[in-house]
C-alpha cells in the first residue's frame, strides 16, 4: 500500500499546482492521474490571465510560460477590455493552450520531485478519523492523511465524499472541434437566430476551428462528426465537407458550485469545486488560484504545524471568488443570447465598458487582480495582493515576487526593524528601502506602508504604520 501525507486526485492544471506548492513547503505530497500521458482530450483553456502570471512569477516560474505563449493587452467581458495601464508586470492576457500549461506545470512538478501515479484513477474512498483510504480502479490501494479532489468538474471525489454541488443547470450549450473541409470555410464570427458561430484557420493553416452556438442544453457524451456536419448546416447552410476531425467536445452553460470545500480530510480545488462557461477564459486560471491558497495552508496542517481550523480560510476566501466568476459568466453568456432585445442590452453594456472606470474594475475582475481576502477596511493592502515592488536589501536590488520563490511568509521591514522571535522560524524577516510608489489596479497609489507581512501566496496578511501594533495577532492568526 502506497502512504503519503497527501493525495492529490487529478492531475490537471489545478491539481498540479498544488502538487508544487505542497512540494516547495516540503511535504509529501502524490498525485494522481488516469491519463497515462499529457495528451489533452478536446479543446480547453487557451490563456492565462496576469493574477496567474503574477503566482508563477512569485514561484519563479514565469518565463517558460511567457517564452511559450503570446501577449494581448485585453481580457474580455462582452468587449475587449484594456488592460495595458494597469500597475502590474503582467499588465497582458498570455495565450497559451492548456495542454502547453500541463506540460509547463508538470515539467515543474518533477524538478520538486513529486511522484505522479499515472495509469491510477481513484475508484472509491473511505474516511477515517485521521486520514482517507483511496482504492483504485486498478486495484490498488493507497492512504493519506488528506486527500485533495482536483478531478475536474464531474470530480468522484466530490461525490465519493457527499458534497452537493448546488447551481444553475446549462440553458445553451456549443459545439467545439478542429476538422479538414473541403470547401472554404466562412472566417470569423456569423450570428443568426441561433446564437454567434466563429470559424478560424489554425496554426497549421490547414485545419479549421470551429464553435457553434444554440446547441441542445441537454445533449451529452461525445459529439460524433454527423452531429457537427448538422449543426454546421443549420448555421451555415452547408457542412462545408467537413472531415477528419482531430478534437469534437461540447461546452455549456451551466454553473455550479460545491456547498462546503472542505468534508472531513477531502477537500475540493478548481473544477471539482465549480463550472461554468468557458466565457472570459476563467476556469483553469481560478483552479490555479485555489491551488496557490490553498497549498501553504494545508501544509502547515498537515506537518502539525497550524490547527486544521486555518483551512477555514481556504472555503471563505476562495468560495466567494468562484461563486463571483459563476455570475460574470451567467451575465456574459446571456449577452450572447440571440434575439435583437439582448443585443439592445448589449450595446448599453459595451458603451458602459467603454468609459474608463467600468473599463477598469471589469478587467480587473476578469485578470483576477482586484481580489481582496478578509478586510474591507484598514490599509488598502491589506487583505490585496502585494505588488512586486523593486526594492533593496542588504544583497543588492531585488523584487518582492523574489522573496516569495520559496513560498514562505515575509515580513518586509521598509522602516525600524520589527522583532518576530516568536515566528523566526516560520517567517522571512526582510529589511529592505524601497523608493517610488506602491500602486495598485483599479484604486491607485496607496500610502507607502512602514512593513508588510506577506503570506506565502502573495496577500498581504499585516501592514504596518511604523509600530508593530496588531503584528503578534496577525502572525498568531496565519502562522501559528
Ligand atoms: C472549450 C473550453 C474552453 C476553455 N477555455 C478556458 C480559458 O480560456 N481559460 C481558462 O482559464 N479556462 C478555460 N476553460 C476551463 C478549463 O479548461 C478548466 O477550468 C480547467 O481544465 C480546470 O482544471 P482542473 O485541473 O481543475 O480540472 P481538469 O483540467 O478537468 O483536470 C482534472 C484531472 O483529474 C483527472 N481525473 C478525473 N477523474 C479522476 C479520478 N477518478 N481519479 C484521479 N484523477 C481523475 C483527469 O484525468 C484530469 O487530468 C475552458 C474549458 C473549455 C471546455
Amino acid at each position: 500500500m502506497s502512504e503519503h501525507e497527501i493525495l492529490i486526485a487529478g492531475a490537471g492544471p489545478t491539481g498540479l499546482t498544488l502538487a508544487g506548492e505542497l512540494a516547495l513547503a516540503g511535504v509529501d505530497v502524490a498525485l494522481v492521474e488516469p491519463r497515462l500521458t499529457m495528451d489533452l482530450p478536446g479543446r480547453r483553456a487557451g490563456g492565462l490571465h496576469a493574477r496567474s502570471l503574477e503566482l508563477l512569477d512569485q514561484r519563479g516560474i514565469v518565463d517558460r510560460f511567457l517564452a511559450e505563449g503570446q501577449a494581448y493587452p485585453n481580457v474580455g467581458f462582452h468587449i475587449a477590455l484594456d488592460i495595458g495601464d494597469f500597475p502590474t508586470r503582467h499588465n497582458y492576457l498570455l495565450a497559451l493552450r492548456q495542454e502547453r500549461i500541463e506540460r509547463l506545470l508538470a515539467d515543474w512538478v518533477e524538478e520538486l520531485d513529486v511522484p505522479v501515479y499515472r495509469g491510477s484513477e481513484v475508484l472509491d474512498i473511505v474516511q477515517a478519523e485521521n486520514g482517507v483510504e483511496v482504492a483504485t480502479a486498478q486495484g490498488k490501494t493507497m492512504r493519506a492523511a488528506w486527500l485533495v479532489g482536483c478531478d475536474g468538474g464531474r470530480s468522484r471525489m466530490r461525490k465519493a465524499a457527499g458534497i452537493a454541488f448546488p447551481g444553475w443547470d446549462a440553458s445553451t450549450s456549443w459545439l467545439i472541434a478542429e476538422v479538414r473541409m473541403t470547401e472554404q470555410p466562412v472566417l470569423g464570427f456569423r450570428e443568426t437566430a441561433s446564437g454567434r458561430h466563429a470559424m478560424a484557420m489554425l496554426d497549421d493553416g490547414e485545419r479549421v476551428g470551429v464553435v457553434l452556438a444554440g446547441q441542445d442544453p441537454r445533449a451529452i457524451g461525445v459529439p460524433s462528426l454527423d452531429e457537427l456536419a448538422t449543426a454546421l448546416t443549420a448555421a451555415y447552410g452547408t457542412d462545408f465537407g467537413v472531415h477528419a476531425p482531430t478534437v469534437i467536445s461540447r461546452f455549456s452553460d451551466a454553473a455550479r458550485q460545491a456547498e462546503t470545500y472542505r468534508k472531513g480530510r477531502v477537500l475540493l480545488a478548481g473544477d471539482a469545486a465549480h463550472i461554468h462557461s468557458p466565457m472570459g477564459g476563467q476556469g483553469l486560471n481560478l483552479g490555479l488560484q485555489d491551488a496557490v491558497n490553498l497549498g501553504w495552508k494545508l501544509a502547515r496542517v498537515a506537518k502539525g504545524i497550524s490547527p486544521e481550523t486555518l483551512l477555514d480560510s481556504y472555503q471563505a476566501e476562495r468560495h466567494p471568488v468562484a461563486a463571483r466568476v459563476l455570475r460574470n459568466t451567467i451575465a456574459q453568456g446571456v449577452l450572447r443570447y440571440p434575439g435583437e432585445r439582448i443585443a439592445v442590452l448589449g450595446e448599453f453594456v459595451s458603451e458602459l465598458l467603454a468609459m474608463s472606470e467600468p473599463c477598469k474594475h471589469f478587467a480587473a475582475m476578469m485578470s483576477g487582480l482586484d481580489i481582496r481576502y478578509g478586510a474591507d477596511e484598514g490599509h488598502p493592502l491589506l487583505g490585496r495582493r502585494m505588488p512586486d515592488l523593486d526594492i533593496v536589501v542588504a544583497e543588492g536590488s531585488t523584487r518582492v515576487f523574489t522573496l516569495l520563490h520559496d513560498a514562505r511568509p515575509v515580513l518586509l521591514n521598509f522602516g525600524e526593524p520589527l522583532a518576530i522571535d516568536d515566528w523566526a522560524d516560520h517567517v522571512k524577516r526582510v529589511d529592505a528601502t524601497f523608493e517610488g510608489t506602491c500602486e495598485l489596479p483599479v484604486i491607485g497609489a496607496v500610502p507607502a506602508p512602514a512593513a508588510i507581512l506577506i503570506r506565502p501566496d502573495g496577500h498581504v496578511a499585516w501592514v504596518g504604520d511604523g509600530g508593530s501594533a496588531g503584528l503578534s495577532a496577525a502572525l498568531g492568526a496565519w502562522f501559528d
